[in-house]
């Protein structure tokens, strides 16, 4: 008999919360997804709440594991507020940094996050191409594809297969081109992630974040989902974001998302590493002709304007879509090309930021109340 979500709430009727109640009856659980004997759900509580409530998450996930076919349990802890609604810490007082999850990834230097305002601007293709960058500075390099709506690293990096189990509940990151990788897509079908709400999304990207065996790092680059919603919001705040480059297709339209972008990641004290302008022109491979086909330079002036800084163009290209679509990204597999020395001077920018210019914050500045 296939297992339910009434299969899983009375598992966890014997789960008490700090207050002796039963955590099946505290409706805080949340977004449970039963999918061929995994199971996934998140405890939804107060920022301030994660220490004492770790216990129950740990007792939590025993008991779920301990259901007759249940293969694999992931319970994640949610405070899916945004910061607007939390009470200002008064003045003076300190300022907490990250939360017990980001002291979850010792040997991470620095994790960045590569966003969009919205899908479909090459967000994807970026990250890869900008850790291979990274990764060709000399730097250790992981990705960890959070685009829990369409992950598409397993594919730009041409990696089948699931990771491996490395202890009770460590995930060791696969391996291609020389950096680290880590997908949703290597954990759950695709259709199944799409269905999550808000807080499935970031218990399940949290739990990537912590229960991954990442090594010594120098760069995380996560590929973020798309958009400016809860999820991300959240996200940007729950992860210890050393900066955010946004990346943006040159017309006005993916722009306005583009600004969002850029004011969510500023709302929690995420600096931002700067714009990467994708598929800023269009250069004909017969005749040579460049057509601005989305516009051009419009990312530049937005960054001006919003006073961050522009990191590069990069051309829309027909070799930069094919490389992507055939799992053999151009900086790893073309690395002497112009488009990938773009990524490379891309990647160059976004090291020295991280390295000892603005972004050297290894932190955000999260207010826990
Ligand atoms: P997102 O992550 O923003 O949804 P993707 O990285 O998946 O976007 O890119 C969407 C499509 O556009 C893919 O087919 C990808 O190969 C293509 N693409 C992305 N950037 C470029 C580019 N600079 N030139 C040509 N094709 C590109």
């Amino acid at each position: 008999m296939s297992l339910t979500q009434a299969d899983i709430l009375r598992a966890l009727e014997k789960v008490k919360l700090p207050d002796g109640a039963s955590l099946a009856a505290s409706g805080r659980m949340t977004g449970i997804v039963i999918n061929d004997g995994k199971v996934i759900c998140a405890i939804t509580i107060e920022a301030a709440e994660a220490g004492a409530m770790e216990p129950v998450r740990a007792t939590a996930e025993a008991a779920i594991r301990a259901l007759p076919g249940v293969r694999q349990a992931l319970v994640g802890l949610t405070a899916d507020k945004a910061p607007s609604q939390r009470p200002a810490a008064p003045a003076g007082a300190p300022q907490a940094r990250a939360t017990s999850k980001a002291a979850a990834l010792p040997g991470v230097k620095h994790i960045i996050a590569v966003a969009s305002g919205k899908g479909g601007v090459g967000k994807s293709t970026t990250s890869c191409n900008l850790a291979l960058g990274l990764a060709a500075l000399g730097l250790k390099v992981g990705i960890l594809d959070a685009d829990i709506y369409g992950p598409s690293q397993p594919r730009l990096l041409g990696l089948r297969g699931k990771p491996r189990l490395v202890g009770p509940r460590m995930l060791e990151p696969m391996e291609r081109y020389g950096i680290k990788v880590m997908s949703i897509g290597f954990l759950v079908e695709e259709d199944a992630a799409m269905i999550w709400r808000g807080p499935m999304v970031i218990s399940a990207i949290t739990q990537m974040l912590r229960e991954v065996a990442w090594g010594e790092l120098d760069v995380l680059v996560v590929d973020m989902p798309p958009g400016t919603g809860d999820a991300q919001l959240t996200m940007a705040q729950q992860t210890p974001l050393a900066g955010a480059v946004i990346v943006s297709t040159p017309q006005d339209l993916a722009l306005i998302d583009a600004r969002r972008g850029i004011a969510m990641f500023q709302k929690v004290d995420v600096p931002i590493l700067g714009v990467i302008e994708n598929m800023s022109s269009f250069c004909c491979p017969n005749c040579g002709h460049i057509s601005p086909i989305f516009g051009h330079g419009g990312a530049r002036a937005e960054a001006t304007k919003m006073n961050v800084p522009f990191l590069g163009e990069i051309p829309l290209d027909m070799q930069i879509r094919e490389t992507s679509d055939e799992g053999r990204p151009i900086v790893a597999t073309e690395p002497d090309s112009p488009h990938a020395q773009i990524y490379k001077a891309i990647a160059s920018s976004v090291w020295a930021a991280l390295s000892g210019g603005a972004a050297s914050r290894a932190a955000p500045r999260i207010v826990i109340e």
